[in-house]
This record gives structure tokens, C-alpha cells and sequence, in this order.
């Protein structure tokens, strides 16, 4: 198995240390995966720089404009939890362009999957609105390309947020189809179990919003019940996981009830699905477990995974979601 790691020193210029998103998430990353006993088994790459062409396929032109201009000072904000950096420019296209290469590469069999260890993250970036830490939707823009290409595109969201972004992209749209938990009620506020789709894409966005303290025994349900029989009934040619650590039981702007080794676990479910997966960094901000979490998905992608002492309990089951979510979700799919 070949697992491909994008990344660039560059991400680290789009930082600001007083903000839970900043470079020393990617740092703590990088330590962690250098002390597996996979890493030598890593190929690392440096990202490609995204053809203008391509987000305006996806983002608006008054969207790109503003991060356009921000970038070039520096130091401004697009709303209140949304920074932009000199250059984020070029850094977010930079993001968003490693994120495809790496697609490319495991769709070309040059890599069997990988990780875009990318910054700044995507899954809140709207059609028009960079929100939500995010600048570009790094997820979105892949799985446009791919789909322009003639591939169905699975993304599955595990981040503690509604990827909401990646959602209303796809809205109407039946060759990407979109599958995410999260917590509920929480930022941004969208997700709920209605929200399934416009048109031709009805039945091709499913949301598990999820109480606080739901954990591991609810999600398995939900995906062994829902996610995974839909996703092999869609058939995706590739999958792409919007990989949010703020899902740990751990996270200061979580509450759900993750342990570092489910990381793995999910992504052990859907190879059962489809091998051809790449994952991409959203959010995740205890600084002393996304590490973890994220090697416990790297050792799983190499054939090597590894077990992390962390245990927990979730305290809330949500039986009323998944059964919820299952009779809306028979109308469209054989569950
Ligand atoms: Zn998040």
C-alpha cells in the first residue's frame, strides 16, 4: 500500500496564534506521525497551486475577489471567526490544489490513498461565503472536478460541525453524495435530519445531527444501518473524508464523545466500500490528541494501525436519530 501525505510549510503562513485554528495544529500532526512505525512507509508531497478556472467553477466571483484582496495586506477578517493572511491567496489555492492532486493520484493508481494534511480548512466555505475558519471549500472543489470527469464522489464528514459548505454545493446534485454527524445544536446550524437534497439530489445529502455526549455505539449504528449500505448502493468511484478532529471527546469546541482509535475505524468501514480514499484536514484543536487521531486514520490507510490508550464513554445513545433518519432515508436508498 502506497499512502500519499500532502503537505507544505506554506500552510503555515495563513496563522494567527490567538485563533484555535493556527500552524501548530499541522506541527503537532507532523510530530505525530514521525514517531509511528509507519512513517518511513510515507510518501510526502508538495502540493500543486489550484488554476484559478477551477474555483470559479465552485465559488463566486465576489468570493474570490474578497479573499483576493484581503491577502494582499494581510491581517483582515471575513467575518468574526474568519482571519486572512498575506498571501492566503495563494495558500488556499495551494490547499485546495493538493487536495486534487492527491485525488488525482490515488484515482490514477499512483497512490492507493492519503491524507491532505491542508490549511486553511474547506467544509464551511459556501457557493458565496468563506465562513468558518475557511476560505475555499478544499473538499468541494475535488469533488467537482472528479465529478466533471464522469466519477460519483462520496464525501463522508466526521468533523463536530456541519459541513454545510460541501452541502450546498451538492444540494441539487446526484453524482456527489454527502454524509455527515455531528453535533447538534451546534455551529453552524445547519444539518438536520430534513435537510436531504434538491431536485435530482434528493436523497444525496444525509445528516445525522447528534446530541451532546453521543459516541462510538450511536455512530456505529448509524453507519452500519445508513451510511455504509447507502454508500455502497451509490457506488462511489473514490471517497473523500472531510476529517475533523474537533469530534474528539477531548476538543474545546466539541461534545461529542470520540476516542482517537475510532478515527481509524471509520475509515476501516468504508475501505470495505471503497479503498480509494483520501482524506482531508478540517477541524481539531486539542493540540495533545489530533495527533492521535490522526494517526490512528494514517496507520489505518498503511496497513499498519495502531491502538492509543484513550477510552471513553458516550453518555447519550440518539436512537431517535438513527431511527429517524432511517424511515426518511428508505424513501431513496435499500436500507
Ligand atoms: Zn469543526
Amino acid at each position: 500500500m502506497q499512502t500519499e501525505i500532502v503537505y507544505s510549510k506554506i500552510f503555515d503562513k495563513h496563522t494567527y496564534i490567538e485563533h484555535p485554528e493556527n500552524a501548530e495544529r499541522t506541527k503537532v500532526m507532523l510530530e505525530e506521525l514521525r514517531r509511528q512505525p509507519f512513517f518511513k512507509k510515507l510518501v510526502f508531497k508538495e502540493p500543486m497551486l489550484l488554476p484559478e478556472n477551477i474555483l470559479y467553477s465552485v465559488h463566486s466571483d465576489a468570493m474570490i475577489q474578497e479573499v483576493k484582496r484581503l491577502s494582499e495586506t494581510g491581517n483582515g477578517w471575513i467575518d468574526a471567526d474568519t482571519y486572512v493572511c498575506k498571501d492566503d491567496y495563494i495558500t488556499a489555492r495551494l490547499a485546495a490544489g493538493g487536495l486534487l492532486q492527491l485525488c488525482r493520484d490515488v484515482l490514477h493508481g499512483d497512490a492507493d490513498n492519503g491524507v491532505a494534511l491542508i490549511r486553511p480548512p474547506g467544509h464551511h466555505a459556501t457557493k458565496y461565503r468563506s465562513m468558518g475558519f475557511c476560505l475555499f471549500n478544499n473538499a468541494a472543489i475535488s469533488a467537482h472536478v472528479l465529478m466533471e470527469q464522469g466519477n460519483r464522489v462520496l464525501i463522508f464528514d466526521h468533523d463536530v460541525h456541519h459541513g454545510n459548505g460541501t452541502q450546498d454545493i451538492f444540494y441539487d446534485n446526484d453524482k456527489v453524495l454527502y454524509q455527515s454527524f455531528h453535533l447538534s445544536p451546534h455551529y453552524p446550524g445547519t444539518g438536520s435530519i430534513d435537510e436531504i437534497g434538491l431536485d435530482k439530489g434528493e436523497g444525496y445529502t444525509v445528516n445525522a445531527p447528534l446530541p451532546h455526549g453521543s459516541g462510538e455505539n450511536t455512530i456505529n449504528r448509524l453507519l452500519e444501518e445508513i451510511f455504509l449500505p447507502i454508500a455502497e448502493e451509490f457506488k462511489p468511484d473514490i471517497v473523500i473524508v472531510s476529517s475533523g478532529f474537533d469530534s474528539h471527546h477531548l476538543d474545546p469546541l466539541g461534545g461529542l464523545k470520540l476516542s482517537a482509535n475510532f478515527y481509524g475505524e471509520l475509515i476501516k468501514k468504508f475501505q470495505k466500500i471503497q479503498t480509494k480514499i483520501v482524506c482531508t484536514l478540517e477541524g481539531g484543536y486539542n493540540l495533545n490528541w489530533i495527533g492521535k487521531c490522526l494517526a490512528s486514520i494514517v496507520g489505518q490507510l498503511c496497513s499498519t494501525p495502531i491502538y492509543i490508550e484513550d477510552t471513553v464513554k458516550e453518555y447519550n445513545h440518539a436512537e431517535d436519530v438513527v431511527n429517524s433518519l432511517n424511515n426518511k432515508m428508505k424513501n431513496y436508498w435499500n436500507i
